[in-house]
């Protein structure tokens, strides 16, 4: 192979992102596709589903003792989601500058964080989506979530 496709190989990453239930009861799964698309990456696999308390526990293993552990869990159990394995040029970055920062009220407008997030009374955080924070992590979470991938 060519240099040039060498280069783009090595910088071709995936990550796993998430519509959370809130997005999706907000019906801002065309909204946030449209915007993955548009900054030119490629969903490579998309399935809607519940997340069980299993699943869950796995994702968010470095999050299980924090107290706000029980009402993420509430949160993300309830309704499906839509998981998506993304793909692109430093896209593990790419697409949390995308989603903007956890904090709603912080998150930049503009963001989907920042346009569709609320921060909701008792210390909840509905901030719409998810998305690996390492390509390292993006990988352990697309196992995860995408078992049944095979490439
Ligand atoms: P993310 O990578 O930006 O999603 O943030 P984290 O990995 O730190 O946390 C995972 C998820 O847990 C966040 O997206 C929020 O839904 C939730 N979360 C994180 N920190 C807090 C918090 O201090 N309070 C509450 N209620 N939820 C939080
Ligand atoms: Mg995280």
């Amino acid at each position: 192979i060519d240099i040039m496709n060498w280069r783009k190989i090595e910088m071709t990453e995936r990550t796993l992102a998430i519509v959370k239930p809130d997005g999706v009861n907000q019906k801002k799964v065309g909204e946030i596709i449209r915007r993955i698309e548009r900054k030119g990456y490629d969903i490579i696999a998309i399935k809607m589903l519940q997340a069980d308390e299993k699943l869950l526990r796995q994702h968010y293993a470095e999050l299980v003792g924090r107290p706000f552990f029980p009402g993420l869990l509430k949160y993300m159990m309830e309704n499906e989601v839509v998981a998506m394995v993304v793909e692109g040029d430093n896209v593990v970055k790419g697409w949390r500058t995308l989603m903007g920062t956890t904090n709603p009220t912080e998150a930049t407008p503009g963001t989907i964080r920042g346009d569709f997030g609320r921060d909701w009374p008792g210390d909840e955080v509905r901030n719409v989506v998810h998305g690996s924070d390492t390509p390292e992590n993006a990988e352990r979470e697309i196992k995860l979530w995408f078992p049944e991938l095979k490439r």
